[in-house]
């Protein structure tokens, strides 16, 4: 289950569940967005909407996808140009999670009963917007 940090690669994000897109923003400008990470604040900002589970799980599974490439990859701003583009970004997790799924290597723990035997999603699937802040 989702606590209240992450770790990635031995840095701990505070994690924001937010019940409004709008409050997701923190950088002052108040986008409506779907997550965030701030390398600066050391937070991972999601928009929780308890209806769709997907969407949240994607959601975090994207802005830790950002979290690691900023870790790996911060001195290369060639390397980090290609992993910032969200049409790259997007179908690169997605596809990670369908994989994971596929394989049962992950297990959801807040999946809804129901939804065992849903038909997996297309991974081409467009999301909601996210945003990384430095
Ligand atoms: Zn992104």
């Amino acid at each position: 289950m989702l606590g209240k940090y992450i770790n990635i690669i031995g840095t701990k994000y505070k994690v924001r569940k937010c019940k409004d897109m709008d409050d997701v923003d923190t950088t002052g400008e108040r986008r409506s967005l779907c997550g965030q990470i701030s390398y600066s604040d050391g937070t991972i900002s999601v928009y929780e909407d308890k209806n769709n589970l997907d969407d949240f799980h994607d959601t975090i599974l994207h802005e830790v996808f950002h979290g690691v490439a900023n870790h790996l990859f911060r001195n290369r701003p060639d390397i980090m140009q290609v992993l910032s583009d969200e049409s790259i970004v997007d179908p690169l997790v997605s596809s990670y999670r369908d994989t994971l799924e596929r394989n049962n290597l992950v297990k959801w723990t807040m999946v809804k009963e129901g939804k065992k035997n849903a038909k997996k999603k297309e991974v081409s699937k467009k999301r909601c917007k996210g945003s990384c802040a430095i």
